[in-house]
């Protein structure tokens, strides 16, 4: 059976930088995209603010770019999708959709995390022509705009209030009638005068011609009052959670009770040594390309140790 050094799954920022700074190293490392070729941003548009492209630069372009960078420097990339990972003997076994079975001295672990949409037949048909679910990346086009915020915990709130800098006016449309979010958090929505809180709502459909121009709600469904109305809006931001792709290492790898993935701190490192987790399957909080990059970087640093310190 093939045995590679490190074995990188996962096609994001996270996982191709990964495999730049282990191709470097001379790793010669393999890349699985994974389910979702170029992760989590190619669902996006334009990108503005990862550094080095001044004037932005089409999303799909850059993960693109990262590929290639990654290839310049004897990365292999392969396309199958992983379906069981046995990490409790070494080297690491993996087993993949096409039949393969792989095994690895160290695995790097960027399989990222999927936002949660609602399931609506209009979140797919507007996607990237109003829908998002990262206000970090796309608030920007929704300057002077109104836009509206799925949501009523911590990250609803927080980019309710990001989108409220930028945007004119801010729905937050809440499916119960109060928020679970921090304390701290609610005040600022509460005292921002550009959020509107719509309590007890759901979303039914989103409408436009050429994108969202508004979103069917109700109120208070199945109850006596039920009450259906329409928002004007130009942006509509899910901000219902997200869920690390942690599934494979269930059981084998410590995650916290969301499903992320534990690591030693700011290190890559997880509780077996050898396998390392970067990007957003790892990271609850700030989940940006540039942070998902770095801490590649820093997993492929440490497979690079690991492997010197075993004489691998
Ligand atoms: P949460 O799970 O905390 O909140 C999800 C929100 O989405 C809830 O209000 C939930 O409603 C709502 N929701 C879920 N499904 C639906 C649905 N189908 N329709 C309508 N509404 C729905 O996720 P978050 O991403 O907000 O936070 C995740 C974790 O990260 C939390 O622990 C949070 O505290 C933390 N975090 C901390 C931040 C900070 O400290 N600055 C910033 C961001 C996140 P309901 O309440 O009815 O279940």
């Amino acid at each position: 059976m093939e045995t590679l050094r490190t074995l990188i799954l996962g096609s994001g920022p996270a996982g191709y930088t990964a495999a730049i700074y282990a191709g470097r190293a001379g790793l010669s490392p393999v890349v699985y995209e994974g389910l979702q070729p170029g992760g989590q941003l190619t669902q996006t548009t334009e990108i503005e603010n990862f550094p080095g492209y001044p004037e932005g630069i089409d999303a799909n372009e850059m993960m693109d770019d990262f590929r290639r960078q990654a290839e310049r420097f004897g990365t292999e990339v392969r396309s199958a999708v992983c379906t069981k990972a046995d990490l409790s003997t070494r080297p690491f076994t993996l087993t993949f959709d096409d039949g393969s079975t792989v095994q690895t001295h160290t695995l790097i672990i960027a399989t990222g995390a999927s936002a949660k949409y609602l399931g609506l037949a209009d979140e797919e048909k507007y996607r990237g022509q109003g829908v998002s679910a990262c206000a970090t990346c796309d608030g920007f086009f929704y300057r002077k705009r109104t836009v509206a915020v799925v949501g009523g915990g911590d990250t609803a709130c927080e980019e309710a209030t990001y989108l409220a800098g930028l945007a004119k006016k801010v729905y937050l449309i809440v499916r119960k009638n109060h928020l679970r979010a921090s304390k701290a958090m609610q005040d600022r929505v509460f005292n921002n005068e550009k959020i509107e809180i719509l309590f007890e709502c759901n979303t039914l459909g989103l409408f436009g011609e050429d994108g969202v121009e508004g979103a069917h709600l109700v109120r208070r469904k199945g109850e006596p009052d039920e009450e259906l109305f329409d928002i004007a809006i130009d942006g509509f931001f899910l901000a219902i959670g997200h869920r690390p792709n942690s599934e494979l290492f269930r059981g084998q790898l410590e995650l916290d009770e969301t499903g992320y993935i534990m690591t030693d701190g700011p290190s890559p490192r997880t509780n077996i040594p050898g396998v390392f987790a970067a990007g957003d399957v790892a990271d609850p909080h700030y989940r940006q390309a540039i942070v998902a990059a770095a801490s590649g970087c820093k997993a492929a640093m440490e497979a690079e140790r690991y492997l010197q310190s075993e004489n691998l």
